[in-house]
């Protein structure tokens, strides 16, 4: 891997030229409108086979052939789906399935896990988690009504986890471990193999959270032993806005494990119309009502593309392009106020670099929408002065990164910035 990097211009260009993935950025739409995207990690592009098939799908599908799609494709979509996923998570086809949101997959895996060891009462997570994960925890805590409690890891840095005290927490009462492998803002990525290692030691499950993971580092789900995982389609997978997320349950928990939402789509044999539910003895036990064909037949042709281009390969680059920007920050963004907010080390980073800013938001602002700059930038502003720059290895260039640097290095410079309100937009 090439990380020794130089700070001109005809320098990205030459790596953008030796890439072997440059191609696949003609694969996702561009409008007219010459922005830079660095909001991969939110949501990702739109792949070209994808709007073909949404299309399609709507034309041929739901419109020539009406019902009969369930039996001639649509029972087949969310399967297929599922085993092209399976092999981008490291894990096997009958372990995966794609439905619901996140929160939602979290709540059933989450009550599933905790009935799995009913027993024990603690429940691990850290403060680092996305706030939805940590909602849906407490919520099956005060369902379930039975003296659960919920720790959190801290943070001395507030970029990595504080590992010497999850220690503390590893006893006999351990039920579950449940975080984000990577986290949201600072991108810090947890050893998922150890971690596992160590909760699996004291006899309890773990859960993790792959949406800030999946497409964007190599993951192996089986190889590491994982209990349950869930994730989302919509950023580093491209599948789409709002588009359904997936669960993972390992192989041999599948049998021990029950969802407490019974809708017939996890019924054994939904088309018989039992008013007696018997659960699906397969991974469908966790599919709750009819899937969103409109919504997964995207996603299918979005994974196609991740594939294509091969998971090694996109690792190889998105640390490549990663490490370029930390490069430039140390060479021009660092003595314009900005402070790094990712670990250093790419084996502790998911595919995004935090930088902070006293002035992170207005910055965000006129990367996104200022007329006084070659070009835009969209990155995102998490609070409460963090700017993420998303790299997605599929579509992002080597000369992306160049003018990001070079842009805001202007706008800082010019004090552009000044120019925009510091009062926040409803998504940022
Ligand atoms: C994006 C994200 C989610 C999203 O959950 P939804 O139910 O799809 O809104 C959940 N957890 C993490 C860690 C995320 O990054």
């Amino acid at each position: 891997m090439e990380l020794k990097f130089s700070t001109g211009r005809n320098y990205a260009l030459k790596r953008d030229t030796v890439d072997s993935l440059s191609k696949f950025r003609e694969m996702f739409f561009d409008s007219s409108e010459n922005v830079i995207y660095l909001d991969g990690n939110s949501l990702g592009k739109l792949p070209l086979k994808s709007r073909d098939k949404i299309v399609g799908v709507v034309e041929n599908q739901w419109g020539s052939r009406l019902i009969r799609s369930w039996n001639e494709e649509w029972l087949e979509v969310p399967i297929r789906t599922a085993a092209k996923l399976a092999e981008i998570i490291g894990a096997k086809p009958e372990e995966v399935l794609v439905c619901d949101s996140t929160s939602i997959n979290l709540y059933k895996l989450v009550l599933a896990a905790l009935k799995l060891n009913e027993d024990r009462r603690l429940i691990v997570s850290d403060i680092f988690n996305f706030p939805s994960d940590i909602y849906i925890i407490n919520g099956v805590i005060e369902l379930l009504n039975n003296g659960h409690q919920l720790r959190l890891i801290n943070s001395g840095n507030g970029i990595t986890p504080d590992l010497d005290s999850l220690g503390d927490y590893l006893t006999e009462d351990l039920s579950l471990i449940t975080l984000s492998h990577v986290v949201f803002k600072s991108a810090y990525k947890y050893d998922m193999e150890t971690i596992t290692a160590r909760a699996h030691n004291c006899g309890a499950n773990i859960l993790w959270d792959l949406s800030h993971s999946a497409g964007a580092v190599p993951l192996e789900l089986n190889k590491w032993d994982v209990d349950f995982a869930i994730g989302c389609t919509y950023k580093y997978l491209n599948g789409g806005p709002g588009s359904p997320a997936f669960l993972y349950v390992r192989e041999d928990l599948i049998s021990k494990v029950q969802s407490y939402i019974h809708g017939w789509f996890g019924a054994n044999e939904p088309f018989r119309f039992s008013l007696d539910y018997e659960p699906s003895y397969t991974i469908n036990k966790f599919a709750v009502g009819t899937p969103p064909i409109l919504s997964i037949s995207p996603i299918e042709s979005a994974l196609d593309v991740t594939l294509d281009a091969g998971l090694e390969n996109l690792d190889k680059k998105r640390i490549e392009l990663s490490e370029y920007l930390i490069f430039l920050y140390d060479h021009h963004l660092a003595e314009l106020g900005f402070e790094l907010y990712s670990p250093r080390d790419y084996n502790q980073r998911g595919s995004h670099v935090s930088l902070r800013h006293s002035e992170a938001y207005r910055i965000c602002q006129a990367l996104i929408k200022s007329n006084n700059i070659p070009l835009n930038v969209i990155p995102d502003f998490r609070a409460p002065d963090i700017i993420r720059f998303g790299i997605a290895p599929l579509y992002n260039s080597f000369e992306d990164i160049y003018l990001t640097s070079e842009i805001v290095k202007q706008i800082i410079n010019s004090k552009e910035y000044q120019n925009f309100s510091p009062e926040l937009d409803s998504v940022t």
